[in-house]
């Protein structure tokens, strides 16, 4: 029987050595283009993702009725006060955690800073937030 001679005789070469190894180098160039394509979707998609949520940080809110401390997330072009998680009123300032015992205190920039709870004094006040630096697209 005589069918398409093009492609019988593609079966041909696929079926020698060298036709074999060249559709499997060509197969596997293709999966690795494919995984490197998907790897920087992931890679894409994560950065999105952390450049929305922004960056962990310490805060003290200065609403009188509601005091709140702990952390929350800012865009990484942040700019203080921000909005309170809690009172949702924009008096949340940069917090940084008491060296001995834990509680989050205002950061003023003052000389000295004494924690109400456990009254340590701060010469040197702490980070506001997390190191991590904001990601970057290459
Ligand atoms: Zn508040
Ligand atoms: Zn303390």
């Amino acid at each position: 029987m005589e069918d398409g001679t093009i492609i019988t005789r593609a079966r041909e070469w696929l079926n020698q050595g060298t036709g074999k190894t060249a559709a499997l180098v060509a197969g596997l160039a293709l999966l690795a283009g494919a995984a490197v394509w998907a790897l920087r979707d992931e890679k894409d998609r994560k950065i999105d993702t952390i450049a929305a949520q922004g960056r962990r940080v310490l805060y003290v809110c200065k609403n009188p009725s509601c005091k709140a401390r702990g952390t929350m997330r800012v865009p990484y072009e942040d700019e203080w006060p921000q909005p309170c998680p809690q009172c949702k009123e924009t008096q949340a300032v940069k917090g940084f955690k008491c060296r001995q015992c834990g509680y989050i205190l205002e950061r003023t920039g003052a000389a000295a800073i004494r924690c109400p709870k456990c009254g340590r004094v701060h010469h040197n006040q702490g980070p506001t937030e997390d190191p991590s630096p904001p990601p970057k697209r290459r």
